[in-house]
């Protein structure tokens, strides 16, 4: 392989893959048939099957109910983080309603992100199940010999 070619294979990480919605197989094809989180009417229209490799997007009737732990866990973490970065910054007192504010404002950003986090809860939770397979592109081709 060339090294341009390692150095996509290096940038296509877990992580990039889960964040940018893409197949956890191959680590090319959109799971999402929109590219947005934001195009609200079609939040969680998934391809049936990955355009580029063709791995199932639903393993099972039912697969995404399980991505309620998920996104309570991202709300989970994403709180802490915001909480402790207020800390940080403004720090909490007793004596005023700084904690209200850091609520008010968290929930806000909850509020907002969410489209995004229901996306990413769903992406993470097929990437738990589907591994990433190197020789996908090779493997396609034998499916098709046969
Ligand atoms: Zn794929």
């Amino acid at each position: 392989m060339s090294k341009m070619g390692n150095q996509e294979e290096k940038r296509r990480s877990y992580l990039w893959a889960a964040l940018h919605m893409k197949c956890p197989r191959c680590r090319r094809g959109n799971i999402f048939e929109n590219k947005s989180s934001y195009y609200l009417k079609n939040l969680l229209g998934m391809h049936r099957n990955c355009p580029v490799c063709g791995q199932r997007t639903e393993l099972e009737p039912g697969f995404y109910y399980g991505t309620a732990y998920v996104s309570y866990s991202l709300t989970v973490a994403f709180s802490a983080f915001t909480f402790v970065a207020w800390w940080v910054l403004f720090g909490f007192s007793t004596e005023d309603n700084r904690f209200f504010w850091w609520l008010g404002i968290n929930g806000f950003l909850m509020l907002v992100l969410q489209p995004f986090l229901m996306r990413l809860s769903r992406s993470l939770w097929l990437s738990f199940f589907v591994s990433y397979n190197e020789s996908w592109m090779a493997e396609n081709e034998d499916k098709k010999n046969v």
